[in-house]
């Protein structure tokens, strides 16, 4: 049985990971961050108690600023493979909080990658990469754009990026970076522009509150949907060769778009109920992300089919359903089949 390695298994990505290798047979490792709240509603549903002998999916408490404990976790593991998903992944954050975004989404992918080397462990390595490195590099975007980073986010992500190629190349490790493009579904944080909209729709459609406050709605974005992109990253572990890849659907959507085609679905006239708040500007703004990944489609067979306007009716439809369960958290119940 193989064993993966998840940081950042309570975040989308991780859950939606965590959920396909467990059905692919895997042996599922997750780090967790200690929290005086629960933080794991996202895998909840996944999990099983380990003393249960059928048990695969296990939980470690841990985090990146943790060198130390990240040589442990990996020497006793032992893992097949570790993904590399935890980071403050909010770009609109990372101005707010600089030095810890660069701390966990930069510095914490050398210490994980340090902790494989020096345990000796042999694992393949998947780097979680962002569109967000490319910056003001106008469209598309693919894996020879210049890099031109945009926030402390972008930039951290770019050291994480060149550390995993070096650990390839000094070391011969199967270290890969995934850039991928924005990938949202009913698990994206609240905080996310698309999640932001969708929830609101629901809660406006349901009264419960008037208004959305918004920024820049010309931003453009190719926004696909995150189970099929842990996807492509296991694939990309399971290539011939450690390569980087870039992951998107090719779309291209303004904010603006994103928002009529949700609230159109919700059954409501967007311009009665968005206002715009200065707050939701960034200092510097990432004009248009628009990916193209033939590499990805020829080398891996990797190949998206669920566009930006699907998209928003999935996570629309998400959120009413998750207010009519009162507040309980939403299990995505539908994309258990997806795998199957
Ligand atoms: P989320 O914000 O949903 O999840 C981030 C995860 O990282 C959470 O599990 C969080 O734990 C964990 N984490 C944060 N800080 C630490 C730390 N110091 N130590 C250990 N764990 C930590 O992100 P996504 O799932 O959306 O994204 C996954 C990865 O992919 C991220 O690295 C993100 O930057 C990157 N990415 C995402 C894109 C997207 O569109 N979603 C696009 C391109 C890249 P907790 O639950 O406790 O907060
Ligand atoms: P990002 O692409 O990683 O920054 O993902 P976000 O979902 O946070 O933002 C996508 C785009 O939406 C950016 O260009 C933001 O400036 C824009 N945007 C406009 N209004 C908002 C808002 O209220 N919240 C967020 N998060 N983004 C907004």
């Amino acid at each position: 049985m193989k064993k993966a390695l998840i940081t950042g298994i309570t975040g989308q990505d991780g859950s939606y990971l965590a959920e396909l290798l467990l059905s692919k047979g895997y042996e599922v490792h997750g780090l967790i961050r200690r929290s005086s709240t629960f933080n794991t509603s996202r895998i909840n549903h996944l999990y099983v108690d380990p003393h249960d002998p059928e048990a695969r999916l296990f939980l470690h408490y841990g985090d990146l600023s943790d060198g130390a404990r990240l040589v442990t976790l990996i020497s006793t593991i032992e893992p097949d493979e570790v993904y590399n998903l935890a980071a403050q992944s909010h770009v609109r954050v990372s101005f707010d909080e600089p030095e810890h975004t660069g701390d966990t989404t930069g510095i914490g992918s050398i210490r994980l990658l340090e902790a494989v080397r020096l345990t000796g462990v042999n694992c393949r390595f998947y780097q979680a990469s962002s569109s967000e490195m490319f910056g003001a590099s106008p469209p598309p975007q693919n894996e020879d754009t210049l890099f031109y980073p945009r926030s402390p986010y972008g930039a951290a992500k770019v050291y994480s990026y060149w550390v995993t190629r070096n650990y390839r190349e000094a070391y011969g490790m199967f270290a890969v970076n995934g850039i991928l493009f924005n990938h949202e579904s009913p698990r994206r944080g609240e905080t996310f522009v698309t999640r932001k909209i969708t929830r609101a729709a629901a809660r406006i459609k349901a009264g419960i509150e008037q208004h959305l406050y918004m920024g820049n709605l010309d931003a453009v974005r190719d926004w696909g949907y995150a189970p099929e992109y842990v996807e492509g990253m296991w694939r990309m572990l399971q290539a011939d060769q450690p390569d980087d890849y870039v992951l998107a659907t090719g779309g291209n959507n303004t904010v603006r778009d994103f928002l009529i085609t949700a609230f159109e679905h919700a059954g409501l006239d967007w311009e009665e109920h968005v206002r715009f708040d200065e707050r939701y500007l960034r200092p510097t703004e990432v004009d248009a992300l628009i990916g193209d990944a033939s590499k990805a489609h020829e080398i891996l067979g990797w190949k998206p089919s669920v566009m930006a306007p699907d998209l928003a009716r999935i996570m629309v439809d998400a959120d009413i359903a998750a207010l009519e369960c009162e507040g309980k958290p939403w299990i995505d119940r539908p994309v258990l089949d997806y795998w199957n």
